[in-house]
């Protein structure tokens, strides 16, 4: 895959005006719910979801990151001339993994920043659609890279979870003024 440029750092203006929550929000650490029940309410909050993430311009976004505990993430892996696929995925878990890529990353909330992460070059995902459907799917690239992005916001776990000490302690003044931010919203 060629182009990762659409997970690295997002730009801070462009997420001050989204209702993306920032790095710092307990929301991001809390584990999300299975979805039981394909609802009106788990319909409109996909939809909400979808808008939010393309007005952010982002690959993915999870439950957790527009404040809500259901587990339920979108990607959209268009980017500029690349055709990409937009999915909604209701209970994703990842069922098989295969290789290691290093690739640098980023995330919706946490704007400006981004660090190379270490994670399977290839996943095969299970997940429910809107219509109530289980399907798999097989990626690698972009996709396998968001998949695992996404899935991991669903268990409270986060992209500088994986980076190292040494890492971390250079981004220490960042990670605090998005912790001031999100209090602030
Ligand atoms: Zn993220």
């Amino acid at each position: 895959m060629l182009d990762f440029q659409g997970l690295s750092c997002y730009n801070l203006s462009n997420m001050e005006k989204s209702k993306i929550k920032l790095y710092g929000d307990p929301v991001l650490r809390k584990k999300a719910q299975p979805v039981k029940k394909i609802d009106d309410r788990i319909r409109t909050e996909a939809a909400k979801m979808l808008e939010i993430m393309r007005k952010a311009r982002g690959v993915g976004l999870a439950a957790n990151q527009v404040g809500l505990l259901d587990r339920l993430c979108v990607i959209d892996t268009n980017r500029g001339d690349t055709k990409g696929e937009i999915y909604t995925l209701l209970n994703p878990v990842i069922i098989r993994n295969e290789g290691k890529l290093k690739v640098e990353e980023g995330c919706l909330s946490f704007p400006e920043l981004c660090g190379e992460v270490e994670r399977p070059a290839y996943v095969r995902v299970r997940a429910v659609d809107l219509e109530g459907r289980e399907f798999e799917a097989d990626a690698e690239g972009l996709l396998a890279r968001a998949l695992q992005h996404e899935i991991d916001h669903l268990d409270g776990v986060l992209f500088i979870d994986y980076l190292s000490f040494a890492k971390k302690l250079l981004m220490k003044k960042e990670l605090d003024a998005l912790k001031k931010l999100s209090k602030k919203r």
